[in-house]
């Protein structure tokens, strides 16, 4: 649903160079992943190799593609950027590999959507920095090696599971991003509102916070609506009071559960008694992909509390049914 104001996917209204921080000193939050970083690019740049290639892991919006631009600065070196999805053929990834120079970035977003045929060249490319080229068709076909710049393969992707095994194996440094909490969203909302150059109260920073599904590009968005609100009302400095309003009447609610999370969640109440429920059931169910509910619904409703996944399926945890506002069934007491 890409109408929706607090998935964590990317918008064209973003404008998210504008707030993204430049550095690692700068990046709120993560701390395991960030240390972790910092020790791998300072002992590459020790050595003067390129850095081991990094996996990220995570939901939409936590700052993947941010630190794959960091780890480039941090390095010193060129950022090249693609995503999955837009790489075609073969051919289109080898042109982007052999116009690599020594110790680059290359970051492929959404690296589980490329084609088996493009994952193929791949492996040589991260493995030996070779690539292996088929040129011309049919009996005069041959084949040729190419050697290419020791490069670092930055892949992003929602979920661990969707890479296929020989692909997950070619990544030394796999970082999970985790959900950020809410005083780290304040900081991200203050700093933001910094930029913006309008006033923010702490606890108009809290509110913001809080509302933000635990997602720095939520965090962003929902200033910039705020911001518009308070503007409207001739307000110098964002409260409470006044992101709370705004809120309301973008339909947030107070723990940043949307209409989809809604629907979801109140549907598995009232229509499955709570679970389990297979998530192919409640995808007919609600309308929606699978994939968009297992990448943008479920993980933060998971680490909420608010869902569990068990064998039988999703069930609804007590906390759930308290925050739809039912009475909890006796089934799912604790
Ligand atoms: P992803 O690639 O995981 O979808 P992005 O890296 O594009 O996420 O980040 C989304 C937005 O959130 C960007 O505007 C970015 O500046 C901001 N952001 C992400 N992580 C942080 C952070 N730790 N501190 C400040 N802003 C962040």
């Amino acid at each position: 649903e890409q109408s929706r104001l607090v998935s964590g996917e990317k918008r064209a209204e973003d404008f998210e160079q504008s707030i993204r921080p430049g550095a690692l000193s700068e990046f709120v939050g993560q701390a395991s992943a960030r240390a972790n970083l910092q020790v791998f690019i300072d002992a590459a740049k020790a050595r003067k190799e390129a850095l081991d290639h990094v996996l990220f892991v995570g939901p939409p919006g936590l700052g993947k593609t941010t630190l794959a631009q960091i780890v480039s600065r941090e390095l010193g070196v060129n950022f090249r950027a693609t995503s999955g999805p837009v790489i075609a053929k073969a051919g289109d990834l080898a042109a982007l590999l052999t116009n690599l120079e020594e110790r680059d970035v290359l970051f492929i977003d959404e690296i589980h959507r490329m084609s088996p045929a493009v994952e193929e060249i791949l492996y040589p490319a991260m493995e030996d920095y070779q690539l292996d080229l088929i040129i011309g068709e049919g009996p005069a076909a041959r084949s040729v090696r190419i050697d290419l710049a020791k490069f670092t393969l930055v892949g992003a992707t929602t979920r661990l599971g969707l890479l296929t095994t020989p692909l997950r194996d070619r990544f030394g440094i796999p970082i999970r991003l985790e959900f950020y909490t809410t005083e780290e969203l304040e900081r991200i909302v203050r700093r933001g509102a910094r930029i913006f150059g309008i006033g923010i109260a702490d606890d108009g920073a809290t509110e913001i916070a809080k509302r933000s599904r635990g997602t720095p590009r939520i965090a962003g968005r929902l200033l910039r609506r705020v911001r518009d609100f308070a503007i409207v009302d001739g307000a110098e400095t964002i409260t409470a009071e006044i992101a709370d309003r705004a809120l309301i009447r973008l339909d947030v609610d107070p723990i940043g559960l949307d209409a989809l999370d809604l629907r979801y969640l109140n549907t598995i109440a009232l229509s499955f008694n709570g679970g389990p429920v297979g998530i192919e059931t409640i995808a007919a169910a609600i309308a929606e992909p699978r994939d968009a509910i297992e990448d943008i619904v479920e993980p933060y409703l998971i680490q909420k509390g608010f869902v569990q996944r068990t064998p039988r399926g999703r069930l609804l945890t007590p906390h759930a049914f308290r925050h739809l506002g039912f009475a909890v069934p006796k089934a799912a007491e604790e």
